[in-house]
């Protein structure tokens, strides 16, 4: 929070207005996401190579460790609006699949979709809880591999999410998972935290400086408070009464 509020034009103007750091809602960060980028390092659209894959795949390795799935050794499919090459890292590979919701061109859909074999038996599907619907019936589709449902924590507040399954939101990233064992959200500690703000739950990622993300409250977070796993012992956050 300190080097935010020292390096970061939309904390250094909040925090010198009120001498706090006010929560950075979903509406504010996309007005703003110029301004959340450390001084120097502000985002030049032409130049920018985006977010390097490596940083994406290990945050999701981290919460599908978290959710008590093994990633060695086997394949991760993650269903995508956009496409992208597969990654080798961490003695897994790491594909994409093209989520039946994206806009693409038939000669897409047939350049990857017909040299692709798909997920084997061994394979983890990870998909947002819609992407395994079928959009017709509602049926969860039986995509034959094991499939990881991703939930953020607005659809949490709802419905308590399945077991194994990961916590993510759109603008963070993965940030936790749910181990079998205790139903619990468990945090990926070293890359976020989540505190109590004028009584509000609100989340700073630890690693991630561009854009740079202090006190952010996702949608649902009315509904959880920061905790520890009453079996694991480990940082959660927990259903509010
Ligand atoms: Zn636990």
């Amino acid at each position: 929070m300190r080097r935010a509020v020292a390096t970061v034009p939309h904390y250094r103007e909040r925090y010198a207005a009120t001498g706090t750091l006010p929560p950075l809602t979903r509406d504010e960060a996309g007005l703003r996401l110029h301004l959340l980028m450390p001084l120097g390092s502000s985002l030049l659209a032409r130049r920018d190579p985006g977010r390097p894959a490596t940083e994406h795949l290990a945050e999701l390795r981290d919460a599908l460790r978290l959710a008590g799935h093994r990633t060695g050794g086997r394949e991760v499919y993650e269903v995508s609006p956009a496409l992208r090459d597969p990654v080798r890292a961490y003695g897994t590979d790491w594909r994409v699949l093209l989520a039946t919701t994206a806009d693409a061109l038939p000669q897409v859909s047939e350049r990857y979709g017909a040299t692709e074999p798909g997920p084997g038996g061994d394979a983890l599907v990870v998909a947002d809880a819609g992407q395994l619907r079928d959009p017709g019936t509602g049926a969860l589709t039986a995509a034959g591999p094991v499939t990881v449902e991703r939930v953020t924590l607005a659809a949490a507040a709802r419905t308590r999410p399945a077991p194994g399954s990961l916590w993510y939101e759109p603008w963070l990233g993965h940030l936790g998972g749910v181990p079998a064992d205790c139903g619990e959200l468990h945090l990926s500690a070293s890359r976020v935290h989540a505190r109590l703000l004028d009584g509000a739950t609100v989340l700073t990622l630890l690693r991630r400086r561009r854009p740079t993300f202090v006190h952010v409250r996702p949608e649902g977070a009315g509904s959880f408070a920061p905790a520890s796993c009453p079996r694991h012992g480990v940082p959660i956050l927990g259903r509010t009464p």
